[in-house]
Protein backbone atom coordinates (compact mmCIF):
# COMPACT_ATOMS: atom_id res chain seq x y z
CA UNK A 1 0.00 0.00 0.00
CA UNK A 2 1.47 3.63 -0.11
CA UNK A 3 2.08 5.43 2.32
CA UNK A 4 0.13 8.63 4.35
CA UNK A 5 1.63 10.76 6.96
CA UNK A 6 0.58 13.72 8.41
CA UNK A 7 0.36 15.21 12.00
CA UNK A 8 -0.68 18.31 14.16
CA UNK A 9 1.01 20.17 16.80
CA UNK A 10 -0.16 19.82 20.42
CA UNK A 11 -0.49 23.89 20.80
CA UNK A 12 -4.01 24.04 21.82
CA UNK A 13 -6.21 22.09 24.08
CA UNK A 14 -8.83 21.52 21.13
CA UNK A 15 -8.54 21.44 17.56
CA UNK A 16 -10.29 23.57 15.43
CA UNK A 17 -12.65 23.69 12.74
CA UNK A 18 -9.71 23.83 10.09
CA UNK A 19 -7.52 21.74 11.69
CA UNK A 20 -10.77 19.19 11.42
CA UNK A 21 -11.99 20.05 8.01
CA UNK A 22 -8.71 20.76 6.38
CA UNK A 23 -6.74 17.60 7.82
CA UNK A 24 -8.15 15.36 9.72
CA UNK A 25 -11.57 14.72 7.72
CA UNK A 26 -9.04 13.58 5.31
CA UNK A 27 -6.78 11.39 7.27
CA UNK A 28 -9.86 9.18 8.00
CA UNK A 29 -11.05 8.86 4.73
CA UNK A 30 -7.81 7.87 3.18
CA UNK A 31 -6.07 5.46 6.33
CA UNK A 32 -8.94 2.57 3.90
CA UNK A 33 -6.23 2.47 1.31
CA UNK A 34 -3.15 3.47 2.51
CA UNK A 35 -0.71 2.58 4.86
CA UNK A 36 -1.17 5.70 7.19
CA UNK A 37 0.88 7.17 10.10
CA UNK A 38 -0.66 10.06 11.98
CA UNK A 39 1.26 11.97 14.67
CA UNK A 40 1.39 14.41 17.42
CA UNK A 41 4.19 17.09 16.08
CA UNK A 42 5.63 18.15 20.17
CA UNK A 43 9.16 18.76 18.87
CA UNK A 44 7.54 21.27 17.04
CA UNK A 45 5.60 22.70 19.12
CA UNK A 46 8.49 23.61 21.43
CA UNK A 47 8.99 26.32 18.80
CA UNK A 48 6.37 28.71 20.41
CA UNK A 49 8.08 27.85 24.22
CA UNK A 50 4.80 26.28 25.77
CA UNK A 51 4.34 25.76 29.66
CA UNK A 52 5.52 22.77 30.05
CA UNK A 53 3.04 20.99 32.17
CA UNK A 54 0.20 22.42 29.42
CA UNK A 55 2.50 20.34 26.34
CA UNK A 56 2.33 17.14 27.68
CA UNK A 57 -1.73 17.78 28.56
CA UNK A 58 -2.42 18.80 24.98
CA UNK A 59 -0.33 15.88 23.72
CA UNK A 60 -2.74 13.62 25.11
CA UNK A 61 -5.65 15.39 24.11
CA UNK A 62 -4.45 15.95 20.35
CA UNK A 63 -3.99 12.46 19.75
CA UNK A 64 -7.25 11.54 21.44
CA UNK A 65 -8.87 13.72 19.51
CA UNK A 66 -7.50 12.18 16.32
CA UNK A 67 -8.72 8.52 17.60
CA UNK A 68 -12.43 10.57 18.55
CA UNK A 69 -12.83 11.91 14.65
CA UNK A 70 -12.45 8.25 13.79
CA UNK A 71 -8.28 7.76 12.94
CA UNK A 72 -8.18 4.04 13.87
CA UNK A 73 -5.26 2.81 15.23
CA UNK A 74 -5.83 -0.75 14.15
CA UNK A 75 -5.29 0.75 10.50
CA UNK A 76 -3.55 3.41 11.27
CA UNK A 77 -0.12 4.28 13.41
CA UNK A 78 -0.48 7.10 15.84
CA UNK A 79 2.35 8.34 17.66
CA UNK A 80 3.93 11.26 19.21
CA UNK A 81 6.61 12.56 17.38
CA UNK A 82 9.63 12.56 20.45
CA UNK A 83 8.70 9.49 21.16
CA UNK A 84 10.71 8.52 17.82
CA UNK A 85 13.94 10.14 17.97
CA UNK A 86 14.72 9.69 14.13
CA UNK A 87 12.89 12.60 13.33
CA UNK A 88 15.61 14.85 15.21
CA UNK A 89 17.98 12.86 13.27
CA UNK A 90 16.92 13.34 10.04
CA UNK A 91 16.11 16.96 10.49
CA UNK A 92 19.73 17.75 11.12
CA UNK A 93 20.82 15.60 7.95
CA UNK A 94 18.00 17.76 5.74
CA UNK A 95 19.47 20.73 7.48
CA UNK A 96 22.72 20.29 5.69
CA UNK A 97 20.94 19.93 2.41
CA UNK A 98 18.95 22.88 3.04
CA UNK A 99 19.85 26.89 1.51
CA UNK A 100 20.00 29.40 3.74
CA UNK A 101 18.12 31.99 1.03
CA UNK A 102 15.38 28.61 0.31
CA UNK A 103 14.86 28.29 4.37
CA UNK A 104 14.14 32.14 4.92
CA UNK A 105 11.80 32.30 1.65
CA UNK A 106 8.83 30.81 4.01
CA UNK A 107 6.38 32.57 4.88
CA UNK A 108 5.16 30.64 7.79
CA UNK A 109 8.05 31.63 9.26
CA UNK A 110 7.90 35.23 8.22
CA UNK A 111 4.42 35.28 9.44
CA UNK A 112 4.90 33.58 12.85
CA UNK A 113 8.23 35.77 13.42
CA UNK A 114 7.00 39.29 12.62
CA UNK A 115 4.05 38.35 15.44
CA UNK A 116 6.71 38.04 18.45
CA UNK A 117 9.70 40.22 16.89
CA UNK A 118 12.81 39.67 15.90
CA UNK A 119 14.34 39.26 19.85
CA UNK A 120 11.16 36.50 20.64
CA UNK A 121 11.59 34.57 17.80
CA UNK A 122 14.38 31.60 17.64
CA UNK A 123 16.08 29.18 15.19
CA UNK A 124 14.00 26.26 15.91
CA UNK A 125 10.96 28.54 14.26
CA UNK A 126 13.29 28.97 11.27
CA UNK A 127 14.29 25.30 11.04
CA UNK A 128 10.23 24.36 11.47
CA UNK A 129 9.92 23.44 7.67
CA UNK A 130 13.05 20.94 7.78
CA UNK A 131 11.92 19.13 10.22
CA UNK A 132 8.83 19.01 8.49
CA UNK A 133 10.39 17.53 5.66
CA UNK A 134 12.45 15.01 8.43
CA UNK A 135 9.10 13.76 9.46
CA UNK A 136 7.62 13.35 5.94
CA UNK A 137 10.84 11.80 4.36
CA UNK A 138 11.58 9.66 7.20
CA UNK A 139 8.33 7.52 6.18
CA UNK A 140 9.15 7.26 2.42
CA UNK A 141 5.60 8.97 2.40
CA UNK A 142 3.96 9.27 -0.72
CA UNK A 143 1.01 11.60 -0.41
CA UNK A 144 0.45 14.26 2.80
CA UNK A 145 -2.84 15.40 3.55
CA UNK A 146 -2.82 19.52 4.82
CA UNK A 147 -4.27 22.03 4.44
CA UNK A 148 -3.62 25.24 2.14
CA UNK A 149 -1.22 26.91 4.57
CA UNK A 150 1.63 23.97 4.54
CA UNK A 151 1.88 24.22 0.38
CA UNK A 152 4.48 25.58 0.51
CA UNK A 153 6.29 23.57 3.14
CA UNK A 154 5.19 20.64 1.36
CA UNK A 155 7.49 21.57 -1.97
CA UNK A 156 9.87 22.32 0.26
CA UNK A 157 9.98 18.61 1.80
CA UNK A 158 9.70 17.61 -2.32
CA UNK A 159 13.04 19.80 -3.36
CA UNK A 160 14.82 18.22 -0.53
CA UNK A 161 13.20 14.54 -1.31
CA UNK A 162 14.82 15.17 -5.07
CA UNK A 163 17.94 16.80 -3.92
CA UNK A 164 18.84 13.44 -2.06
CA UNK A 165 17.96 11.59 -4.83
CA UNK A 166 20.82 13.30 -7.21
CA UNK A 167 23.33 13.93 -4.48
CA UNK A 168 23.04 10.51 -2.85
CA UNK A 169 21.73 8.18 -5.84
CA UNK A 170 17.90 7.45 -6.89
CA UNK A 171 16.21 5.33 -4.04
CA UNK A 172 17.23 7.84 -1.70
CA UNK A 173 14.11 9.43 -1.14
CA UNK A 174 10.74 9.28 -2.20
CA UNK A 175 8.74 12.59 -3.34
CA UNK A 176 6.08 12.77 -1.50
CA UNK A 177 2.68 14.37 -3.26
CA UNK A 178 0.46 17.38 -0.85
CA UNK A 179 -3.31 16.10 -1.13
CA UNK A 180 -4.77 19.62 -0.24
CA UNK A 181 -8.61 19.29 -0.61
CA UNK A 182 -9.62 22.65 -2.49
CA UNK A 183 -12.73 23.39 -1.07
CA UNK A 184 -11.69 22.86 2.41
CA UNK A 185 -8.14 23.35 2.30
CA UNK A 186 -8.33 26.37 3.97
CA UNK A 187 -11.08 27.75 6.61
CA UNK A 188 -10.95 31.34 7.70
CA UNK A 189 -10.83 32.94 11.06
CA UNK A 190 -14.51 33.82 11.87
CA UNK A 191 -13.84 37.58 13.28
CA UNK A 192 -10.90 38.16 10.28
CA UNK A 193 -12.60 36.11 7.14
CA UNK A 194 -9.20 36.63 5.09
CA UNK A 195 -7.57 35.28 7.60
CA UNK A 196 -6.70 31.46 8.05
CA UNK A 197 -8.37 29.79 11.64
CA UNK A 198 -5.34 28.72 13.68
CA UNK A 199 -5.02 27.49 17.19
CA UNK A 200 -1.97 29.78 17.77
CA UNK A 201 -2.97 33.45 15.86
CA UNK A 202 -7.20 33.24 16.35
CA UNK A 203 -8.87 34.89 19.43
CA UNK A 204 -11.50 32.56 21.09
CA UNK A 205 -14.03 34.05 18.81
CA UNK A 206 -12.61 33.62 15.46
CA UNK A 207 -12.51 30.18 15.95
CA UNK A 208 -14.79 26.84 16.26
CA UNK A 209 -13.05 24.37 18.42
CA UNK A 210 -14.45 20.73 17.70
CA UNK A 211 -14.70 20.34 21.29
CA UNK A 212 -16.76 23.45 22.36
CA UNK A 213 -20.21 23.61 23.59
CA UNK A 214 -22.29 23.66 20.73
CA UNK A 215 -24.32 26.43 21.90
CA UNK A 216 -21.10 28.28 22.33
CA UNK A 217 -20.33 27.23 18.78
CA UNK A 218 -23.75 28.20 17.89
CA UNK A 219 -23.20 31.91 19.08
CA UNK A 220 -19.33 32.20 17.94
CA UNK A 221 -21.01 31.18 14.23
CA UNK A 222 -23.56 33.91 14.98
CA UNK A 223 -21.14 36.60 15.97
CA UNK A 224 -19.24 35.81 12.68
CA UNK A 225 -18.23 39.14 10.78
CA UNK A 226 -20.09 39.14 7.58
CA UNK A 227 -20.75 42.70 5.85
CA UNK A 228 -22.96 45.04 5.16
CA UNK A 229 -24.97 44.20 2.65
CA UNK A 230 -28.22 42.00 2.96
CA UNK A 231 -27.25 39.52 0.13
CA UNK A 232 -25.72 36.07 0.74
CA UNK A 233 -23.58 35.36 -2.43
CA UNK A 234 -20.03 33.53 -2.71
CA UNK A 235 -17.35 35.90 -3.28
CA UNK A 236 -14.01 35.65 -1.55
CA UNK A 237 -13.21 38.95 -2.75
CA UNK A 238 -16.15 41.64 -1.93
CA UNK A 239 -17.80 39.11 0.82
CA UNK A 240 -14.88 37.29 2.84
CA UNK A 241 -17.37 36.47 6.05
CA UNK A 242 -20.37 35.31 4.04
CA UNK A 243 -17.90 33.14 1.73
CA UNK A 244 -16.14 31.72 4.57
CA UNK A 245 -19.81 30.81 6.10
CA UNK A 246 -20.67 29.61 3.06
CA UNK A 247 -17.76 27.16 3.04
CA UNK A 248 -17.86 26.00 6.32
CA UNK A 249 -21.64 25.17 5.91
CA UNK A 250 -21.09 22.99 2.52
CA UNK A 251 -18.47 21.25 3.85
CA UNK A 252 -20.12 19.98 7.22
CA UNK A 253 -24.11 19.82 5.34
CA UNK A 254 -22.18 18.16 2.35
CA UNK A 255 -24.19 20.74 -0.51
CA UNK A 256 -22.68 22.35 -2.90
CA UNK A 257 -22.09 25.72 -1.96
CA UNK A 258 -25.34 27.23 -3.74
CA UNK A 259 -27.22 25.20 -1.94
CA UNK A 260 -26.21 25.99 1.31
CA UNK A 261 -26.85 29.56 -0.27
CA UNK A 262 -30.63 29.15 -0.63
CA UNK A 263 -30.90 26.76 2.40
CA UNK A 264 -29.96 29.93 4.83
CA UNK A 265 -33.04 32.12 4.54
CA UNK A 266 -32.69 35.51 3.94
CA UNK A 267 -34.17 37.57 6.85
CA UNK A 268 -31.72 35.18 8.80
CA UNK A 269 -29.56 38.00 7.65
CA UNK A 270 -30.07 40.97 9.84
CA UNK A 271 -29.09 44.54 8.62
CA UNK A 272 -26.03 46.43 9.90
CA UNK A 273 -26.71 48.11 12.79
CA UNK A 274 -23.65 50.57 13.25
CA UNK A 275 -21.18 48.15 12.68
CA UNK A 276 -20.19 45.02 10.64
CA UNK A 277 -22.89 42.98 9.35
CA UNK A 278 -23.68 39.91 11.65
CA UNK A 279 -25.16 36.70 10.06
CA UNK A 280 -27.60 34.81 12.38
CA UNK A 281 -27.95 31.60 10.06
CA UNK A 282 -28.23 27.82 11.15
CA UNK A 283 -25.37 26.79 10.07
CA UNK A 284 -24.84 23.14 11.97
CA UNK A 285 -22.04 22.21 14.59
CA UNK A 286 -19.22 19.87 14.55
CA UNK A 287 -20.54 16.44 15.50
CA UNK A 288 -21.12 16.76 19.44
CA UNK A 289 -20.29 12.91 20.32
CA UNK A 290 -16.70 13.79 19.66
CA UNK A 291 -16.69 15.27 23.64
CA UNK A 292 -17.43 11.84 24.79
CA UNK A 293 -15.31 10.24 22.11
CA UNK A 294 -12.18 12.20 24.13
CA UNK A 295 -13.36 10.48 27.19
CA UNK A 296 -13.90 7.26 25.98
CA UNK A 297 -10.61 6.91 24.28
CA UNK A 298 -8.05 8.13 27.10
CA UNK A 299 -7.97 5.00 28.68
CA UNK A 300 -6.49 3.31 25.66
CA UNK A 301 -4.30 6.32 24.50
CA UNK A 302 -1.35 5.19 26.33
CA UNK A 303 -1.24 2.12 24.34
CA UNK A 304 -1.72 3.09 21.13
CA UNK A 305 0.97 5.27 21.38
CA UNK A 306 3.38 2.91 22.33
CA UNK A 307 2.62 0.56 19.71
CA UNK A 308 2.44 3.84 17.55
CA UNK A 309 5.81 4.81 18.05
CA UNK A 310 7.59 1.03 18.30
CA UNK A 311 6.51 0.54 14.94
CA UNK A 312 7.14 4.15 13.34
CA UNK A 313 10.53 4.13 14.68
CA UNK A 314 11.19 0.68 12.85
CA UNK A 315 10.03 1.98 9.73
CA UNK A 316 11.97 5.64 10.37
CA UNK A 317 15.48 3.49 11.46
CA UNK A 318 15.53 2.05 8.26
CA UNK A 319 15.16 5.13 5.96
CA UNK A 320 17.73 7.08 8.40
CA UNK A 321 20.16 4.01 8.36
CA UNK A 322 19.68 4.12 4.44
CA UNK A 323 20.48 7.72 4.09
CA UNK A 324 23.33 8.03 7.37
CA UNK A 325 25.01 5.25 5.06
CA UNK A 326 24.66 7.06 1.38
CA UNK A 327 26.13 10.24 3.34
CA UNK A 328 29.13 8.34 4.42
CA UNK A 329 28.24 8.33 7.66
CA UNK A 330 30.54 5.38 9.88
CA UNK A 331 28.31 2.62 10.87
CA UNK A 332 28.57 1.41 14.23
CA UNK A 333 29.76 -2.27 14.39
P1 LIG B 1 -0.74 26.76 14.94
O1 LIG B 1 -1.45 28.09 14.94
O2 LIG B 1 -0.20 26.37 16.28
O3 LIG B 1 0.26 26.62 13.82
P2 LIG B 1 -2.70 25.43 13.36
O4 LIG B 1 -4.11 25.80 13.60
O5 LIG B 1 -2.05 26.04 12.16
O6 LIG B 1 -1.90 25.70 14.69
P3 LIG B 1 -1.33 22.95 12.91
O7 LIG B 1 -1.17 21.92 13.97
O8 LIG B 1 -0.17 23.81 12.58
O9 LIG B 1 -2.60 23.84 13.27
O10 LIG B 1 -1.83 22.23 11.58
C1 LIG B 1 -2.45 20.96 11.58
C2 LIG B 1 -3.13 20.72 10.25
O11 LIG B 1 -4.29 21.53 10.12
C3 LIG B 1 -2.27 21.05 9.03
O12 LIG B 1 -2.49 20.06 8.05
C4 LIG B 1 -2.79 22.37 8.56
O13 LIG B 1 -2.57 22.58 7.18
C5 LIG B 1 -4.26 22.23 8.89
N1 LIG B 1 -4.90 23.54 9.09
C6 LIG B 1 -4.57 24.43 10.05
N2 LIG B 1 -5.38 25.51 9.98
C7 LIG B 1 -6.23 25.28 8.93
C8 LIG B 1 -7.30 26.04 8.36
N3 LIG B 1 -7.65 27.22 8.85
N4 LIG B 1 -7.95 25.50 7.30
C9 LIG B 1 -7.61 24.30 6.81
N5 LIG B 1 -6.61 23.54 7.30
C10 LIG B 1 -5.93 24.02 8.36
MG1 LIG C 1 0.05 25.77 11.84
Amino acid sequence: KPRVFSAMQPTSDSLHLGNYLGALVNWVALQDDYDALYGVVDLHALTVAPEPALLRERTRRTAAQFLAAGVDPERSLVFVQSHVPEHAELAWLLSTFTGFGEASRMTQFKDKSAKVGESGTNVGLFTYPVLMAADILLYDTNLVPVGEDQRQHLELSRDLAERLNTRLGEGSAVVPEPYIVKETAKIYDLQEPTKKMSKSASNGKGLIEILEEPKKVAKAIKSAVTDLDTEIRFDRETKPGVSSLLSIYSAIDGRSIDQARRGLPGQDVRPPQGGPGRCGGRLPHPDPRQRDGVDRVARRLDTVLDEGAQKASAIARGTLERLYDRVGLLKPQ
